[in-house]
């Protein structure tokens, strides 16, 4: 007892200073959209959905994962045999005592033939995703070594029990410890009885040893897992990604983004205690795949290290910086160094540099794979907003595009007056227009900067409005009233210019009382829908291979016969359209109703594990100066399948594509969705 209440207590001071820690971060409120919450809580959390996209070292950690919580009840048996010997479930229905009895010998195995794998793969198959210092891999070890221990002692405590008192009803569902019992059968009552007690208690101390080592570990993602995925970042069903606005009036506030961590919210400071150091996330970045710096693991350590550097300073809490200095080793502070050297000292540029902030694409793939639901992309774009905003740091590049922004309202230098220039000759109202003629459209086209401005995007445009035409849609354009939306500054960290575009296009766009939008652009798409309302701009936001696939499968596209010929097209898809949004198989849908005779072939990363076309996160207008060309990694990919046609749905993505395929000197066609369907179109050219 007295054991129990020293190492539970232990484990209750060190709990409380890593949450007085979280203390340190910016506030925030997790508490909305509690259904999504609990839905991500069961699937993700307990139903382990994202580890198990990894069909084979996901089972066995689900197996660990799941075998814990099957395991704790016995534990708790076990424990309280200490207390009360005759405590037992025994009380429990018959046939629901004998399940129980079941799943812990079950489980116990599972967990014992999981771990034996893990270790096996740590040691010999030393996968690249797994490879950290020495202390991550001695961390690692001691947790596998002390999971196996207790499932050993289990075991063996069991059979024990088994031989040293009468054998019960239920004890044929002791499937393992029977076999043990067997093997221990010649032993004496009294050598039974100490050997009974021997392991009851080394089963007991490694679970307070495993319990108050935790804290210490990275596996403390084992306590806080389950409550980071409950307060992960939700913006809604379906929707991801959704940057918050800041509130750039507040009075007293000094700093915007973030240089250090008591500049990042609580939950990213809880993000990184649930870190597991697996990976996933860095084994998806398409930054990192194609050589650069940037690791998303290594951003959510690193804001670890600092916070476990700096916050016991802060706290005046001597027992953490000894923490600190037993457990991360690499960030900690070495022995002579003092409180001012650490305090002067942050995140940015001692641990996280610019180089591996201005590589992200925002791709979200780090976030989509982390089996915890890490958003490592909210670090990412506070650090982004701190340089830009606090330190006026960032490529060269990317200065004329804030002052385009700026002066012009589009990213390139290119005059409001010329926007509607794609539309001559094509009978396309903007809404000033139709105002005036007292009428209001049903839709209005979002056009976007690309395809108002971009040659190739052009193209894109006047088809999807030449098959809005012909499927008699009401529709106009803003024409010279249209402005960027903001998303590349607020991608590349701008928010003051972000919110003075996007709260100028909401007041017109509500001056027009606009309720529905169709755009042929992921970045406006989610923009727009999915992040506007915070602004004030509330309207159903359409993307045109969604627009496109209803009316054709209502039949409100008249096409031509369709083409004799197979067609093999392989699509691409854009990130803000997939991964943010969720929209998968409409365009896929679109391409199959527009050739009938197509066939669809898949790139090896494709859907929610497509790979980036290099262009997001303001990339579009920076240099790729370090390692591989992101576009022409994804092209080859593309070229791979042997498709006639790569089909895409941004022009964007069309941009980087056409790029990647000029650089491998192959002739294969990239189309958008709606000039494959506009080709279908009556008297048009045929794909
Ligand atoms: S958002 Fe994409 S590019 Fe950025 S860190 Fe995550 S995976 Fe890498
Ligand atoms: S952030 Fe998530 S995916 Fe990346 S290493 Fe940590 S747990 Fe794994």
């Amino acid at each position: 007892m007295l054991v129990a209440v020293l190492a539970i207590g232990f484990f209750y001071y060190n709990a409380r200073r890593l949450v007085s820690y979280l203390q340190l971060g910016r506030a925030e409120d997790r508490t909305d959209h509690p259904g999504v919450r609990l839905r991500n809580l069961l699937t993700i959390g307990i139903g382990q959905s994202k580890i198990l996209r990894d069909p084979v070292a996901g089972a066995m950690h689900a197996a660990v994962f799941w075998g814990f919580l099957v395991l704790t009840a016995g534990t708790i048996e076990i424990a309280m045999q200490g207390v009360y010997p005759a405590f037992s479930y025994a009380f429990l229905p018959s046939p629901l005592h004998t399940l129980y009895l079941l799943s812990q010998e079950l489980f116990g195995l599972a967990v014992l033939g999981a771990v034996a794998w893990l270790m096996y793969r740590r040691l010999v198959v030393k996968p690249a995703r797994l490879q950290g210092d020495n202390l991550e891999q001695l961390d690692a070890l001691i947790i596998l070594s002390l999971i196996a221990a207790l499932m050993l002692t289990l075991f063996l405590l069991n059979g024990f029990a088994i031989v040293s008192r009468p054998l019960t009803p239920a004890d044929p569902a002791r499937v393992v410890s029977r076999g043990l019992a067997a093997m221990l059968a010649g032993l004496s009552q009294r050598r039974a009885e100490s050997g009974y007690a021997a392991t009851w208690w080394a089963h007991v101390l490694l679970v307070l040893g495993f319990l108050n080592y935790l804290p210490y570990s990275k596996h403390l993602h084992v306590i806080t897992s389950l409550p980071n995925t409950y307060l992960s970042n939700t913006s809604g069903p379906g929707r991801r990604g959704v940057m918050r606005a800041m509130d750039l009036e507040a009075e007293g506030v000094e700093q915007f983004g973030a240089a250090d961590v008591e500049d990042l919210s609580w939950k990213s400071l809880l993000d990184g205690y649930s870190c597991t150091e697996c990976g996933r996330c860095t084994a998806a970045c398409p930054a990192n795949i194609t050589g650069k710096a940037l690791s998303p693991r290594k951003i959510v350590i690193d804001m670890r290290r600092r916070l476990m550097e700096k916050a016991p300073l802060v706290a005046g809490d001597t027992d953490g910086k000894r923490h600190t200095a037993l457990v991360h080793g690499e960030g900690s502070p070495p022995p002579t160094e003092t409180g001012s050297d650490v305090l002067d000292r942050r995140l940015l540029d001692n641990y996280i540099t610019e180089e591996e902030l201005w590589a992200c694409t925002s791709c979200g793939a780090c976030v989509q794979e982390c089996p915890v639901s890490i958003d490592q992309l909210d670090v990412i774009m506070e650090l982004r907003r701190d340089l830009v905003l606090m330190e006026s740091r960032f490529p060269p590049e990317v200065q004329p595009v804030f002052q385009s922004l700026e002066r012009n309202g589009s990213p390139w230098a290119f005059s409001a007056a010329d926007r509607g220039e794609w539309a001559r000759g094509l009978d396309v109202p903007t809404m000033a227009e139709c105002v005036s003629q007292g009428r209001r459209p049903e839709v209005l086209f979002w056009v976007g900067c690309m395809g108002s401005f971009d040659d190739r995007a052009k193209k894109i445009t006047a088809a999807f409005a030449r098959i809005m035409r012909a499927a008699q849609i009401d529709f106009a354009i803003l024409g010279q009233e249209e402005t960027c939306n903001g998303d590349p500054a607020r991608r590349l960290g701008n928010e003051y210019l972000y919110q003075m575009l996007a709260k100028g296009v909401v007041e017109r766009l509500n001056g027009y009382n606009v309720t529905t939008i169709v755009t042929t652009c992921p970045h406006c798409f989610h923009q727009l829908g999915n992040e506007y309302p915070e602004l004030g701009g509330t309207y159903e936001v359409i993307h045109h291979s969604q627009y496109i696939e209803r009316l054709l499968a209502e039949g409100r596209v008249p096409l031509a016969e369709p083409p004799g010929r197979r067609t093999t097209v392989t699509y691409h898809d854009s990130c803000y359209l997939g991964r943010y949004n969720d929209v998968y198989d409409q365009p896929r849908e679109a391409i199959r109703r527009a050739l009938p005779m197509v066939s669809l072939v898949e790139p090896p990363r494709s859907r929610d594990r497509g790979l980036c076309c290099g262009a997001g996160g303001g990339r579009m207008w920076m240099e790729e100066r370090e390692g591989k060309r992101i576009n022409v990694e994804r092209t080859e990919e593309l070229l791979r399948t042997g498709a006639n046609v790569i089909a895409s749905a941004c022009p964007f993505c069309m941009t980087m594509l056409t790029d990647g395929v000029a650089a491998q000197n192959a002739a294969t066609p990239v189309y958008d969705i709606a000039e494959v369907v506009a080709s279908r179109l009556a008297g048009a050219a045929t794909v």
